[in-house]
């Protein structure tokens, strides 16, 4: 269990939490009691409250946690994080996608690929053949 306090995903209850037109991200929670797990993680750029109003009265989960931020770059932040750290125990299936116009990359995912392409240099050095230079008198 994740130790962040969890809400019931209804309608009212995002609108007296969250005031409309804030960037933030979200996890939306399925099951009861004991057996309550987080399900889909997402972000909003613009607006949260409605973002999550609209899962509410899809019924796409039975609570939510959240957390407003600053700017879209700081929700998309958080949203690759909760991708990254869950894996495939979250209902998404894709990668986040930035936000619209921002020049923002996963952290992550680029770390991920300066190891791989280091990797590959290494393996690729290591078959090389020795090259002896020796010096003749
Ligand atoms: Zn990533």
């Amino acid at each position: 269990m994740i130790g962040r306090r969890l809400y019931r995903l209804r309608p009212w209850l995002v609108r007296a939490l969250i005031p409309p037109g804030h960037a933030g991200s979200y996890v939306l929670y399925v099951g009861s009691g004991a057996g309550v797990q987080p399900r889909y993680n997402g972000r909003s750029d613009h607006d949260l409250a409605a973002r999550l109003t609209t899962h509410a009265r899809a019924e796409r989960g039975e609570y939510f946690s959240y957390h407003v931020h600053r700017d879209a770059a700081t929700a998309y932040l958080a949203e690759c994080t909760a991708f990254h750290l869950r894996g495939d125990a979250w209902a998404n299936v894709i990668h986040p996608a930035a936000p619209r116009g921002a020049a923002a990359a996963c952290p992550f995912c680029t770390v991920r690929g300066h190891i791989r392409r280091f990797s590959t240099h290494l393996i690729v050095s290591e078959r090389l053949p020795a090259t002896v230079t020796t010096k003749e008198a």
